[in-house]
């Protein structure tokens, strides 16, 4: 793939692979990623005035608003590392800031390339989530259906499993379904700018790797 200039967003529902995936895309590509936990933290520690507008937000326990995140976003990308592409994870996530994202790149004549979404069945990422154990002294993940523990209920430190109250099936379904609901607008909205590249996020990680630079070899030509 040739990664230059390419300028690529990443959709995805929890628990998808997206970080994976992202990152796997980042090394191989040499495309510099910007997710948006680490944008903000990292914003919010070198002081400048954006980043301390948004610690504000954050540390009252309140979303980020829109503004101030938009302004972080473009402020970030005015970065000369980013001058040869990126790949944007954690943001957009509303039409509104799809549409302040849309307009930016345009005005600066370096439009947006590929929007990857990654698409899993919701079955499979409530028995992704719903089967995590995490161990209670070293920290390590483990799931009852992809990665077993070496024995029931305990790490292979010897350590006790257990499963987060917010990892349980009713708690995950609904997080699906806001994710969706909010995430819908967002996708036909890339849709119509001719930019979204769906991909199946089914497989093992190797095997959703090779479809998103299959589509990504393919972005802007004939489908
Ligand atoms: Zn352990």
């Amino acid at each position: 793939m040739d990664s230059r200039h390419q300028r690529i967003v990443f959709l995805g529902p929890p628990a998808c692979g997206k970080g994976t995936q992202v990152s796997m895309l980042a090394a191989r590509s040499g495309l510099p990623t910007v997710v948006t936990g680490e944008m903000l933290r990292r914003s919010a520690a070198a002081g400048t005035p954006t980043g301390l507008a948004a610690k504000e937000y954050m540390d009252r326990g309140d979303l980020v608003p829109d503004s101030v995140l938009n302004r972080l976003v473009s402020e970030t990308l005015e970065d000369p590392a980013y001058a040869g592409g990126f790949i944007l994870d954690g943001y957009p996530r509303t039409v509104d800031q799809a549409k302040f994202l849309t307009g930016y790149l345009q005005e600066r004549q370096t439009p947006l390339t590929d929007v990857v979404a990654i698409e899993v069945p919701h079955d499979m990422l409530v028995r992704r989530q719903a089967g995590r154990l995490i161990c209670k002294s070293c920290g390590r993940v483990y799931n009852r259906h992809y990665l077993p523990p070496p024995s029931e209920g305990r790490c292979a430190c010897g350590g006790e499993l257990y499963q987060r109250a917010d990892d349980s099936e009713e708690v995950i379904r609904t997080r699906l379904e806001v994710y969706r609901t909010n995430t819908a607008p967002l996708l036909a909205y890339f849709r119509r700018q001719g930019v979204l590249r769906e991909v199946d996020g089914s497989g093992v990680p190797q095997r959703v790797q090779e479809s998103i630079l299959a589509v990504l070899d393919r972005g802007g030509g004939p489908a």
